[in-house]
């Protein structure tokens, strides 16, 4: 008897084993592969299974699979973000001076994710009683390491552009969107934004500026409650709780793209005049 052929007799031996009587086969590996098993998301059982997007959750992957480690990892973080534990700092909306405001989140842990990978929060600086808010849209690495916003390079770039229209960076308020550095700079999820937009807010609401230059499409979208591009956003004013509002271009942008920047040369200082009739009227 050949070889081969004493393989296929066993083989099906074990098989009519398994299937007349019940006898565990455990070699399964001589059994032909089966196609992988389809994997649905509807199997999984997961305590925070409703925060899975019905998308993904109707979608078919195969464990193991490229997409299915990609999935795995964005529910991780779904989960992560979408945790909110509660935090001991709901008397942050008494405070009565930013830097009390400051303290008060400091240990703020809304983002699971963000408050873990952070060094410090970055709150924001500036003149308490600013005329003029300049609003981003998160730290990065510079800001998280200094806890202050806008101090890399293009940081350097938004300074140069104050100057420009005759600003210091002490005279202004400057804070972000997201108080946290989020991972790899990365976009701000959307519940990050929920998250933490009150205490930018408050912060408004404490300064009560006449003029705020939102920089990028994450604070225009955020202050606008807007889902237009930037590039229709800019370029006029709008309102933020009745408070005039440009948008422009974010710097970081412009260290990327150049051709940038002339519209914000010409936001700005759109920007520069609207003040100067705020302030003589
Ligand atoms: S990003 Fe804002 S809400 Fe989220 S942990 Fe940081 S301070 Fe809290």
């Amino acid at each position: 008897m050949s070889r081969k052929k004493l393989i296929n007799d066993t083989i099906n031996y074990l098989k009519y084993y398994k299937e007349y009587n019940n006898y565990q086969v455990f070699a399964d590996e001589l059994k032909a592969p089966a196609e992988d098993p389809v994997f649905s998301f509807n199997d999984v059982s997961l305590k925070e299974k409703d925060i899975i997007s019905e998308d993904l959750k109707n979608e078919k992957i195969k464990p193991g699979s490229e997409n299915y480690k990609i999935q795995e990892v964005n529910i991780i973080k779904q989960q992560e973000v979408v945790s909110q534990p509660e935090t001991d700092i709901e008397d942050w909306k008494s405070t009565a001076s930013l830097e009390e405001f400051e303290n008060t989140i400091k240990n703020c842990n809304k983002c699971r994710l963000l408050a873990g990978s952070r060094k410090q929060i970055v709150f924001g600086m500036g003149n308490p009683d600013a005329d003029v808010v300049i609003v981003g849209e998160a730290p990065g690495a510079d800001e998280d390491a200094q806890g202050k916003p806008f101090v890399g390079r293009a940081g350097k770039l938004l300074t140069d552009i104050l100057k420009a229209i005759n600003f210091t960076r002490e005279e202004v308020y400057i804070c972000n969107i997201l108080k946290c550095r989020p991972p790899e700079n990365r976009n701000p999820e959307p519940q990050e934004i929920v998250n933490c937009e009150p205490f930018l807010f408050r912060q408004l609401e404490m300064i009560k500026p006449k003029l705020i230059l939102a920089v990028g499409a994450f604070a225009a979208q955020t202050l606008l409650r807007s889902k237009e591009p930037l590039g229709k956003l800019r370029g006029k004013f709008h309102l933020y709780n009745g408070i005039k509002m440009m948008v422009t271009y974010h710097p970081a942008a412009l260290l990327r793209n150049p051709n940038w920047k002339r519209p914000t040369w010409e936001d700005v200082q759109l920007f520069r005049k609207e003040y100067d009739m705020l302030v003589k009227s």
